[in-house]
């Protein structure tokens, strides 16, 4: 058997993640001579990399890096610091936070829990919180969690992409530090998208991202953490069970040893293409401004909003980066099919991953008029296709004018 070489199209990426990677990233990947992950510019881009990463996380933390691979081997690297027996409690509000959930029931799980069930084991010391579907986790929910169980840790989604949720960061933070809990967040869907300090929380020990969202870097790259001094300390009385995630060892290719900067230290082959590219991205965000892109991302969220309103749906979500919306009566039911066409014709939008199905329409690296209006456009196309009874001109003649008032 012959395999022809692999031909992917370029497709307008308008889902919840990947983001459209910058043609300027993409460059850099390519332009990179083929050189070890010891040689002395790839070492520099690692060094300057993390420098640009605590920026980006707006931190102190000495151990701010990145984890090769996609968000769940960044949630992975910090998920690791729970060991079996641990009592955790997690608040699950969609698809991200409920696999996150069993990242950690996995490894809380005693031998004899994980082996009853190894795939999804009940673990008695992980004390799930279900909020529902649509709903934030809010401080109150976290306080009263965290007052009932007495946990070790305690975590939660910042923004749980499932739902489109923004959860609040604030009284988590809040309720670890009254309860004495260690506050671990997932923010793979918030870096880079908002504009936050993980150092005003400083009763969350640790936090996890991605390079496919808000880093805007799929190249497969890395997955940004941050762990606070206090963790790391932890971390070394205890220890974890990994070598290619332990946070510890993982930190020193990126010049960060005992806790501060020095020189690397072999602790895998990283890519030198991979670097170039992730360089460049943080680059790119950190000229952009932390502060503007949130600006702007909210005010591009507003106007899909508007759109999608405008065309009948219903919009459950309040992230800046992502829509996730309920289609009109008439065409309740057929989400699955209106994103399966949608997809047809390379416009990649998605539905939820989990119950109720809904529709999500992303925004990542799509902020400027003529980017929404082509998503308006085909979103609204794709509607109307399967019986949506709405006046497209006058939709987007609605969007024209947000544009030109605001
Ligand atoms: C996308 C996402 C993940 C998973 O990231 P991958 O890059 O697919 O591994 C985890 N958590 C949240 C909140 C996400 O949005």
């Amino acid at each position: 058997m012959e395999y022809p070489p692999l031909v992917i199209p370029q497709t307008l990426a308008a889902g919840p993640g990947p983001g459209n990677t910058d043609p300027r990233v993409l460059e850099r990947l390519y332009q990179t001579g083929v050189a070890d992950h010891m040689q002395k510019d790839v070492v520099r881009g690692m060094i300057e990399a993390k420098i640009m990463l605590r920026e980006v996380f707006g931190t102190k933390n000495a151990h701010t890096f990145g984890v090769a691979g996609t968000g769940f081997s960044g949630l992975d690297c910090m998920l690791s610091m729970i060991l079996p027996g641990d009592r955790v409690v997690v608040f699950v509000n969609g698809t991200f936070s409920g696999i996150d959930g069993l990242t950690i029931r996995m490894k809380a799980a005693t031998q004899e829990e994980l082996a009853a069930d190894s795939l999804n084991p009940q673990t008695a010391n992980v004390i799930i919180v279900d909020i529902p579907h649509g709903q934030s986790v809010t401080g109150n929910i976290v306080d009263e969690a965290l007052a009932e169980h007495k946990p070790m840790w305690a975590f939660m989604a910042h923004w749980e992409t499932g739902s489109g949720r923004v959860n609040d960061v604030q009284g988590f933070n809040n309720a670890c530090a009254k309860h004495g809990a260690l506050g671990l967040v997932d923010a793979v869907s918030s870096l880079g998208i908002e504009d936050f300090d993980i150092d005003e929380y400083p009763a969350v020990v640790a936090w996890a991202s991605c390079p496919q969202k808000g880093i805007l870097c799929l190249p497969l790259t890395y997955a940004p953490v941050s762990f606070r001094d206090e963790a790391i300390e932890l971390l070394k009385q205890r220890g974890c069970r990994t070598y290619g995630h332990h946070p510890i060892l993982e930190a020193r290719h990126w010049g960060i040893i005992n806790g501060e900067d020095g020189a690397p230290t072999y602790h895998r082959t990283h890519s030198c293409y991979s670097v170039a590219a992730f360089h460049e991205a943080l680059r790119i965000l950190l000229g952009y401004g932390r502060a503007q892109k949130a600006v702007d991302y909210a005010y591009h969220e507003k106007a899909l909003r508007q759109a999608v309103e405008a065309m009948g749906c219903e919009v459950t979500s309040n992230m800046t980066s992502l829509v996730v919306l309920n289609l009109p009566g008439k065409l309740a039911g057929s989400e699955k099919d209106l994103v399966a066409a949608c997809r047809e014709q390379n416009f990649g939008i998605w539905p939820t991953l989990s119950s109720p199905v809904q529709v999500r329409i992303g925004i990542l690296n799509q902020l400027n008029q003529d980017a929404i209006t082509d998503i308006v456009g085909r979103f609204a196309d794709a509607m109307l296709k399967m019986g949506a009874g709405f006046n497209k001109e006058k939709v987007m003649q609605g969007l024209a004018e947000y544009y030109s008032a605001n």
